[in-house]
């Protein structure tokens, strides 16, 4: 064992000092900027447990950046590099990005590890937003899972073309053919291997790489001895069918090859090369390469092709917005990405990360250059901020650097910032790059101290929680003077629970979560309300007259205001307030104490007084005019409902549809591959408590699920009368009121 760990450390150190070698040579090349062909920046997106930490360890091995590998919840107890946090090393998820610079061949790579797990999307979502093209790992036994279509279907908003690696070729039971061919029915992608294995399971050897028609073989104890071969002569014909499937797979998305094709000329290894290249940048391809990670297989040819097929950072089109206070007329700027320091620079603030080295801010150049020591400015605060030092990350290191270019991924220190925020040089402040698109959370819970004495902790953790993660909302409720957490699920509060505990030795105490219900209206209905004081001195006049009404399905979370007032019995200086009055009391339902959502406050006339009217006045008549048009409503109960998908043998088949039936479930589709049938259906969220213990006793523990927030939508009668009935009961109000709710 010594023998081995030494060779592995002696191979890295080596790598180490030839890359040192190399990194000088390549700064001090005649521009001293490193051409954009040079760079990639990569995301790895999977479903969980498909291998994702142990394949990018091992890229950090074979590329020099690390000199040991560690099995992922392995036997010696340490936790994959990538997974920095420890929290993340004991559950053995990744939960935040951790953005890693390496270098293979002569081309610097940029990976962003992202998260699998569906409560901490926003991280993936925000991962693709930088990123250029993306390897989605696939596990050869499990194939393409419901976590694999959340994340295609954000690499497809996002407009990343991606690699497809199916790992673990390993593992019993494995088929790289079914998971291909699950690519295609389940994610209707136009894929196709340029890799097949040589012998599966146990007996998995090598890789036939099907474009050079050569094998590939992994020797020495850590893989790291690559060497060609000829291909074994049993695979030979299987390789020659697959090869010319996969020109004819290529030829549908791409025409050049499609003329070839037609013209029955045979590509040479170039051509077909720069036609995977072609189509997978077009988003009309992605090629399948095999592998195993853990078993040190296919993780170099993987390397290679992300350095063929993947963009370099000149090839991808990226907008910023102009005026961006000014919705209605966005402009949109194309940036120009080409490594120019005369450019003037713009660079998104991605991620927020305060850890073991102090507040890092992740930024990725999008234009013109970054230079310590520079000033540069928040477009969103408008403030000025000096670059103390900017750095490269790797998990748990960071090295120094003096200069970055468009394409590049750094690290900046000690800057004040909120993610999504742009950075530009002073002389183009106006513009921003497209916020990220960021979910509704939907579910609460109230958190606290489990100490007194820790509320400074615990609100410092909170204020830097809320900085690093959108989806993780903070708000004090007065009247039961708690503080409620908001996020994505369970799961996701629950480890900002523990990483109080962790990160700020503040422990602490968590109740019951509560779906984030919302009220909204069934109908429109009209308001005259006026609010008036004279109770001496300065009195208080305010009066608007307009129609509530609700909004269509799809902005059910939203909140809109319309002026419609003609002349000036509301003066326009008034106008903001009824809004802000409106929109403050949106914050608490009559019925049920959530938030009031999906509806449009229309303000037709009003009245003013010369010397009683103020701000405060029509911020109070706002306030009044939707609590009058509620009490007035039918008004009816809001519930998130999931996207539910369901992964099991097909002997429990009945047991688990009868449970989903059990929860409300709408059943919306049904699959099955082998001994398996995987059932998608919508289900309220808040019947999905306690799901994972029942599905598990139910399918004696061979089954799993995902779930995704899918879209609000009115709740049954009875889950309304339920929480109206535990609202009132909470607020010691008597039931009687429930009569205004709708049946
Ligand atoms: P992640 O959740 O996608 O990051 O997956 P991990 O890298 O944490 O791996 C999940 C589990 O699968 C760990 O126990 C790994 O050791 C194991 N694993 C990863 N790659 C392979 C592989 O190629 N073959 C086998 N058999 N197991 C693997």
């Amino acid at each position: 064992m010594t023998r081995v760990l030494r060779a592995a450390v002696d191979l890295g150190l080596r790598r180490r000092r030839w890359q040192q070698f190399f990194w000088t040579s390549c700064r001090q090349c005649s521009s001293g900027i490193i051409p954009n062909e040079k760079i990639r920046n990569i995301g790895i997106s999977a479903h969980i447990d498909s291998g994702k930490t142990t394949l990018t360890e091992r890229i950090l091995f074979y590329t020099g950046r690390i000199t040991q590998m560690h099995e992922v919840k392995g036997r010696d107890g340490v936790g994959a590099v990538m997974d920095s946090m420890e929290l993340e090393r004991q559950r053995g998820i990744t939960i935040q990005s951790a953005a890693t610079y390496t270098m293979w061949k002569d081309v610097n790579i940029n990976i962003i590890d992202t998260p699998g797990h569906v409560d901490f999307t926003i991280e993936v979502e925000r991962a693709l937003r930088v990123l250029d093209g993306a390897v989605l790992v696939l596990c050869a036994v499990g194939g393409v899972q419901c976590q694999t279509m959340t994340v295609t279907r954000q690499m497809k908003r996002y407009n990343v073309p991606f690699l497809t690696f199916i790992n673990k070729l390993d593992r019993v039971g494995s088929s790289p053919t079914r998971a291909v061919q699950q690519l295609r029915s389940k994610l209707k992608y136009n894929a196709a291997p340029i890799q097949i294995p040589i012998g599966l399971e146990g007996n998995f050897r090598g890789i036939i790489d099907l474009i050079e028609e050569k094998a590939m073989y992994f020797d020495g104890d850590f893989g790291q001895k690559f060497r060609y071969d000829e291909i074994p002569a049993e695979f030979r014909a299987e390789a020659a069918d697959r090869r010319q499937e996969l020109i004819e797979c290529v030829a549908n998305s791409d025409e050049q090859l499609g003329e070839l094709f037609l013209e029955e000329k045979i590509p040479t290894v170039a051509d077909l090369k720069l036609a995977i290249r072609r189509a997978t940048l077009k988003k009309s391809f992605s090629p399948v390469l095999v592998g195993s990670a853990l078993k040190n297989k296919g993780v170099q040819p993987l390397l290679d092709a992300v350095l063929e097929y993947l963009p370099n950072p000149s090839e991808v089109q990226n907008y910023a917005i102009l005026n961006q206070e000014d919705s209605e007329s966005k402009t949109k700027l194309l940036l120009n990405s080409v490594r120019d320091d005369s450019q003037p620079f713009v660079g998104l603030a991605f991620k927020l990360e305060a850890g073991q080295f102090g507040q890092l801010t992740y930024v990725r150049v999008y234009q013109g250059m970054l230079k310590k020591s520079q000033y540069i400015y928040n477009t969103r605060t408008g403030k000025r901020v000096r670059l103390q030092r900017l750095v490269r990350m790797h998990a748990d290191m960071l090295e120094d650097v003096n200069e970055v270019y468009a394409g590049d991924i750094c690290a900046l220190f000690g800057i004040d910032c909120a993610s999504g925020d742009t950075f530009c040089d002073k002389s183009n402040n106006q513009i921003s790059m497209e916020s990220i698109h960021i979910p509704d959370s939907v579910i609460s819970v109230a958190m606290k101290p489990s100490d007194k004495n820790d509320l400074d902790k615990f609100s410092k953790g909170l204020n830097r929680f809320t900085r690093e993660d959108p989806t993780f909302r903070v708000y004090f409720d007065d009247e039961n003077k708690e503080t409620i957490v908001s996020g994505m699920g369970e799961l996701h509060l629950e480890i900002y629970a523990q990483r109080m505990e962790r990160e700020y030795d503040c422990p602490c105490t968590m109740g019951k979560p509560k779906v984030a219900f919302r009220e909204s209206i069934a109908a429109p209905v009209p308001f005259e309300y006026t609010h008036k004081k004279q109770s001496g001195g300065a009195g208080q006049y305010g009066k608007v007259i307009g129609v509530l009404e609700p909004l269509e399905p799809e902005n059910y979370t939203k909140l809109e205001f319309k002026d419609q007032t003609m002349g000036t019995n509301v003066p326009q200086s008034f106008i903001p307030a009824v809004e802000k009055g409106f929109r403050n009391a949106c914050e608490k339902g009559p019925l049920t104490g959530h938030k009031i959502s999906g509806v449009r406050f229309i303000l037709d006339d009003g009245a003013h007084h010369m010397v009683d009217s103020n701000e405060y006045s029509f911020i109070r008549a706002g306030e009044g005019a939707l609590k009058q048009a509620m009490e007035n409503a039918t008004v009816r109960v809001l519930e998130p409902i999931m996207s539910v998908e369901i992964v099991a043998p097909n002997e429990f088949q009945g047991a688990v549809v009868a449970g989903i039936n059990r929860r409300h479930g709408v059943i919306t589709g049904q699959d099955g591959v082998e001994d398996y049938f995987t059932l998608y259906a919508d289900v309220p969220l808040n019947d999905m408590f306690g799901y994972a213990t029942e599905l598990r006793s139910c399918t004696e523990g061979k089954g799993e699920y995902t779930m995704e927030y899918s879209r609000y939508r009115p709740c049954s009668s009875s889950t309304q009368e339920e929480i109206i009935n535990k609202h009132l009961e909470a607020t010691g109000r008597l039931p009687a009121k429930k009569s205004k709710a709708k049946g």
